[in-house]
């Protein structure tokens, strides 16, 4: 079985690397030169064009930034083939980049039309994760295609959640992370109005971490030095999950709820908390960090 994997940026080359790892037959391919030297000074086995990488390929891994792009690698541009005209008959297409839900319907789409199969998977985990093959994997598709891929997800993560139908991994990735741009607001706004009380940080994390405020935001991602000592608040906000990244994500959030019409005002004010902060110093700190601009902007 020939697996391409095109995108080998900060998560697709170690994505890449431990599916090689674990036995598969994976050529790799990125637009950026820098990116497949990287891959090949790894070991990878890399292609001129993602068209050459895909061709006669019976699984399309795709690790981009946006939907645009992977829609654009899927047609081709330009009136030049796309993947979908040189993969093999029935190829399977797994796309892990983080993507608008609607964008990932209209990749499955395209990828059905041609009679290729489909599955969106965007991961959880960063970096480290793709690293150490320790990613959540969020996966929408038929139940088929799921099992298909999933001993290959497994090769790159540690639990792999089958959500259901197309799109439907998108979903529960942009869900879950409006819930985590809420509570890491929330978890900050409660430290300055601690500070602003005279209660140490300390003294707030020993009874929130026990109680009913108890979330990840607080107990891994603590936004205030000290009572965890691994969070990226002990680095000077070092990420981590980087502001601009968490920004994009709010985008896919708020893109969705306009889609829907749902009524999530928390969702959207936390889209435009997040927009302030990475429009300047945040885009490249860790999201915690936004307790200095809650700290900053109070009276
Ligand atoms: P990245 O920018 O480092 O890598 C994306 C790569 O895709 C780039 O190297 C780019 O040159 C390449 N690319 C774009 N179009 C291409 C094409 N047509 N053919 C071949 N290569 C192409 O981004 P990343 O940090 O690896 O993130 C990838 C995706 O994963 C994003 O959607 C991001 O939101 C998501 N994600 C990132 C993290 C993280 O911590 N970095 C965590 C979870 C999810």
């Amino acid at each position: 079985m020939k697996i391409a994997f095109l995108g080998l940026g900060h998560m697709g080359l170690p994505m890449a690397k431990n599916l090689a790892a674990s036995g598969h037959d994976v050529v790799g391919f990125d637009v950026a030169a820098a990116a497949v030297s990287a891959a090949a000074d790894a070991g990878l086995a890399t292609a001129g064009s993602g068209v050459d990488a895909a061709t006669s390929a019976d699984v399309v891994i795709t690790m981009f930034q946006t939907g645009a792009q992977v829609l654009d690698a899927y047609r081709g541009a330009g009136g030049a083939p796309g993947l979908l005209d040189v993969a093999t008959p029935g190829a399977l297409f797994v796309d892990c980049s983080t993507i608008a839900v609607d964008e990932a319907r209209a990749a499955h789409a395209l990828a059905e039309a041609v009679g290729h199969r489909s599955l969106d998977a965007p991961v959880s985990g960063g970096v480290v994760g793709a690293e150490n093959a320790t990613l959540a994997f969020m996966v929408g598709g038929t139940d088929e295609d799921f099992a298909f891929a999933q001993p290959l997800l497994e090769a790159m993560g540690r639990r792999v959640v089958h959500c259901g139908g197309a799109g439907l991994g998108q979903a529960a990735k942009v869900c879950n992370n409006m819930i985590l741009a809420v509570s890491q607001i929330a978890v900050a706004e409660a430290f300055v109005l601690g500070e602003r009380l005279g209660l140490s940080h300390q003294a707030l994390f020993d009874v929130a971490s026990n109680a009913s405020g108890q979330c990840w935001a607080l107990t891994t991602n603590c936004p205030v030095p000290g009572p965890v000592p691994t969070s990226p608040a002990n680095r000077d906000y070092q990420p981590g999950f980087a502001g601009a990244l968490m920004n994009k994500d709010l985008g896919l959030a708020e893109h969705a709820i306009e889609a829907t019409g749902v009524d999530a005002r928390m969702g959207m004010l936390a889209r435009q908390i997040y927009r302030d902060f990475a429009a300047g110093e945040g885009a490249g700190k860790d999201f915690s960090g936004v307790i200095d601009t809650i700290r900053a902007d109070s009276a």
